[in-house]
């Protein structure tokens, strides 16, 4: 499951100083200040509404400094669509006030306490059972799930109507509440795992203690995981996790059984019968039950799931956008929000940072591409969450195809077993054809000029049978110390089938600090005016330009080719 990484949201740099004040609280938070205005921060934002709205659907808990007014008018137009919400507080800019607004399901008045207790404020508590009662008894502490909001509420509204309540079962957090109780209640707060709806006067909440191990390549696996429960008379909301054999790490149906459940999946190496394996990952000794190939295993207290077996690993090979960050697409951003390993090149992982102290950044030579791929299987296949960082996109000359031959090469079934995708990012012809216009309108060819890991003969031949075909050009890697004449020999082969008219764009820097983007023609490009950070497009013999208003030039190549259609 993906850690939610709490935002701390400044406008001003008159915030910083509070707002690292409430990160000291939350280590992983990270402080996202307003561009041109606010220096030293985490993360760089130029747009606040689409920024807290962006954190709001992504489900990350928002701590900003600002008017609460601010913050209300911000998300109001999501407020209505939204179930489960997270935490949203305001809080003033010199810290004199903390006021939760969102987010009571999601504890946001825990949040609230412990922000005001490092501030040394007093928290704008406003729910009426929460101060009565002095805890949200609707939110309990993580290891228990709540049985039904809807039936909650009610029950808390009748408590606050001024009835007493039973306590059955072990509810440690609640030992310090202010709860009217009473042996004789007519209402009572249940604690315990058995299965059954609740009683009309029941507020049920299920310690997360049952864990159920799947035996390798048991078949209809959520029918047998209903089975058991039912069998053992167990509540589907006291499931911590799954544990099953680490040769099923790739099924799909296993993955489905869990999400279903709304449950972590955990792997083990099978060891004797499934009651033996499943005691064994648990460390501890628990009652066991076994059925077929389930068993079923249910504990006194709360189980961690991180504690039993480990993860599926899982690697990332994401496309940062050419490095802009409203380039980036926001699966990237969270998969790099998620991620325990960082590997790349060394220019692209400072672009993908700042990273919290508890990421791993392994910085490598460009030229290492094989070496990286293979150590980024070697840490997954631990069960961490790698993320491989490209710029551009990852498969556009860079590392997604370097990290499929390592694990096509490769017969451990370990590697196979891990969870891998790709991420796609902005890459650099597309951000720099739409800078200059849609000089990629029509068809288009993408080359790399870089003969070092094909022979510049099948470079040569590619280029005079392009350029012949009419194709728009891209160049990547056009030119490098190393590989000085190259350029101007491919504009040589191209000039055979292009007139000196023709336009072209350069690219440079794109999306970063001091880009800039050049028209000229064919005629006039010399190798002098491109280095390494740069990106070529030649035009076809459709492609147009004309002046715009601002100043420069707009060049597209139009859709149609031949005769313009009428
Ligand atoms: N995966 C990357 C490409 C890597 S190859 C992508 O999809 O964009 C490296 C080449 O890409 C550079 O030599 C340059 O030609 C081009 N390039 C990468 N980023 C660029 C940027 N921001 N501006 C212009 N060209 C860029």
């Amino acid at each position: 499951m993906t850690p939610t990484v709490a935002a701390i949201v400044i406008l001003g740099q008159g915030s910083l100083a509070t707002a690292r004040r409430i990160q000291q609280r939350y280590p992983g938070a990270l402080i996202h200040g307003l561009a041109g205005r606010v220096e030293g921060c985490d993360r760089q934002y130029t747009e606040f509404g689409a920024t807290l709205r962006q954190l709001y659907q992504q489900d990350s808990p928002i701590i900003a400094l600002c008017a609460a007014g601010i913050v209300i008018r911000t998300l109001a137009p999501l407020l209505l669509e939204k179930g489960v919400e997270p935490p949203v507080l305001a809080v003033a800019e010199d810290g004199s006030a903390v006021v939760p607004l969102l987010g009571g399901l999601g504890g946001v008045n825990v949040m609230a306490r412990e922000i005001a207790t490092a501030l040394q404020v007093a928290p704008a508590i406003t729910t009426s059972g929460e101060l009565r009662f002095g805890t949200c008894l609707l939110n309990p502490p993580s290891g228990y799930s709540l049985g039904d909001l809807e039936q909650g509420k009610r029950f808390v509204s009748d408590l606050l109507a001024g009835e007493p309540v039973r306590i059955e079962g072990a509810a440690p957090w609640l030992d310090q509440a202010q709860l009217p109780q009473d042996a004789q209640a007519r209402l009572a707060i249940r604690i315990d795992s058995a299965a059954g709806a609740p009683a009309a006067d029941e507020l049920r909440i299920y310690p997360r203690n049952v864990v159920i191990a799947v035996g390798a390549g048991t078949a209809d696996v959520s029918t047998v995981i209903a089975q058991a429960l039912a069998q053992a008379d167990l509540a589907e909301q006291s499931l911590a996790c799954l544990l099953a054999a680490d040769s099923d790490m790739a099924r799909p149906e296993l993955q489905q059984a869990a999400s279903a459940l709304g449950v972590p999946l955990r792997f083990a190496e099978p060891v004797g019968d499934v009651a033996q394996w499943l005691e064994d990952a648990l460390g501890q000794s628990v009652s066991i039950q076994a059925v077929g190939s389930i068993a079923i295993a249910v504990a006194a207290e709360p189980l961690d799931p991180q504690r039993i077996g480990r993860a599926r690993g899982r690697l990332a090979v994401i496309g940062l956008g050419p490095g802009a960050a409203e380039l980036m697409v926001p699966a990237v951003r969270a998969e790099l929000d998620r991620a325990t390993d960082v590997l790349g090149y060394e220019t692209y992982v400072r672009m993908a940072g700042p990273f919290r102290a508890d990421q791993v950044q392994h910085c490598t030579d460009n030229r290492e591409e094989m070496q990286r791929a293979r150590h980024a299987f070697e840490l997954a296949a631990q069960g961490r969450s790698v993320v491989v960082v490209s710029s551009g996109d990852p498969g556009v000359f860079a590392m997604a195809a370097a990290v499929l031959e390592a694990l096509h090469e490769s017969s451990d079934p370990a590697w196979h077993q891990v969870d891998l995708e790709i991420l796609p990012g902005v890459s650099a012809s597309l951000a720099t054809a739409a800078q200059a216009g849609a000089p990629l309108g029509h068809d288009f060819c993408v080359m790399s000029l870089s003969d070092n890991l094909k022979p510049w003969s099948i470079i040569e031949k590619r280029l005079d049978l392009a350029a012949q075909a009419d194709l728009a050009l891209a160049f990547y890697n056009p030119i490098s110390r190393a590989r000085p004449w190259q350029l101007g020999r491919a504009l040589e082969i191209v000039a055979q089938h292009r007139t000196p008219d023709t336009p072209v764009v350069l690219g440079r820097d794109i999306g970063r600090p001091g880009q800039t983007l050049r028209v000229t023609t064919l005629g006039q490009l010399t190798p002098d005016q491109v280095d390494m950070r740069t990106l070529v497009i030649v035009g076809s013999s459709t492609t147009c330009v004309f002046p715009r208003a601002e100043g420069g030039h707009w060049v597209y190549t139009p859709r149609w080719y031949g005769d313009k259609p009428l």
